[in-house]
């Protein structure tokens, strides 16, 4: 039955960036569709955990701007929960500064967590499929940006940017092992990162007034993606990077 293809009933997932916002939302997606997650981000998963419950959710904290965590966030879902199925690769920052002053230390901090550790941890979770057989699903957020160049934002367009190739990347590479990459941009969603945009008055009634949606996303609007993604309903759906943007991009 159709439904059926989107149940995640004994599948095991990561989901990074998980104790506030859009990853907060993917992990509740995944719990209610029957999967075990390891959340891991860089306060505590707590309220994550309180929402979902102990058994469904477990976490652990780690600074993604070095790859150092990489080996323990793998091996811990395999010790914990016996496997791994599903990598959600949502972590992220933004650095807001003119690209005329944009510091090396604002491109380094962006990229490195957004695209380097993205990559390196995918690359691990494949090999974690791979050892197990049976495939895989990976899924990163990307962004609006991902399409368009943005405003005084420039370590985040390229960061973003690179998530769409090389989602392409991967998934031309690994779909050869039942492996499926790839990624949701989400529009403009109310969360801590658009803190400063929706405080900016004016800013917020632009950005406002060209949503054909006419209204910001929560992340709640993100989880029928999610779970389209990491379930059997997308089992050909490879490399793609899939709107959720109530309809920006087609403006
Ligand atoms: P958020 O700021 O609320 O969440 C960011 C998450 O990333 C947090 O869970 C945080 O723990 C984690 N994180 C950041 N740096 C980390 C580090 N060094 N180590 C470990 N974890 C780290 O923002 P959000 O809107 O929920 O963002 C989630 C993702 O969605 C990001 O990749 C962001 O770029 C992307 N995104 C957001 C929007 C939006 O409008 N909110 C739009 C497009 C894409």
């Amino acid at each position: 039955m159709i439904l059926d293809m989107f149940d995640l009933s004994g599948k095991v997932a990561v989901v990074t960036g998980s104790d506030t916002g859009l990853g907060q939302g993917i992990a509740k997606a995944f719990v209610e569709a029957g999967a075990k997650v390891l959340g891991v981000s860089r306060s505590p998963s707590t309220a994550t955990q309180e929402m979902l419950g102990e058994d469904n959710f477990k976490f652990v904290t780690a600074d993604l701007s070095s790859l150092e965590p990489i080996e323990m966030i793998i091996n811990t879902a395999a010790e914990t929960f016996g496997r791994l199925d599903i990598l959600v690769n949502n972590a992220g920052i933004i650095k807001r500064e003119d690209s005329i002053d944009f510091s090396v230390e604002n491109w380094d901090l962006v990229m490195n967590v957004n695209c380097r550790t993205l990559f390196f941890l995918s690359q691990a979770a494949a090999k974690q499929f791979i050892k197990q057989g049976g495939g895989g699903k990976i899924i990163s957020v990307a962004s609006m940006l991902s399409y368009q160049g943005g405003i005084r934002v420039p370590s985040y367009t390229a960061s973003k940017s690179a998530v769409k190739g090389i989602t392409m990347t991967m998934a031309n590479e690994w779909a050869k092992y039942g492996i499926n990459v790839n990624a949701i941009a989400p529009g403009y969603m109310a969360t801590n990162n658009t803190q400063a945009l929706r405080a900016d008055e004016e800013r917020s009634a632009a950005i406002l007034e060209r949503i054909p949606a006419g209204r910001w996303g929560t992340p709640d609007d993100l989880m029928g993606a999610a779970v389209f993604l990491a379930s059997r309903a997308s089992d050909y759906v490879n490399g793609f990077t899939l709107a959720v943007d109530g309809g920006w991009l087609g403006r």
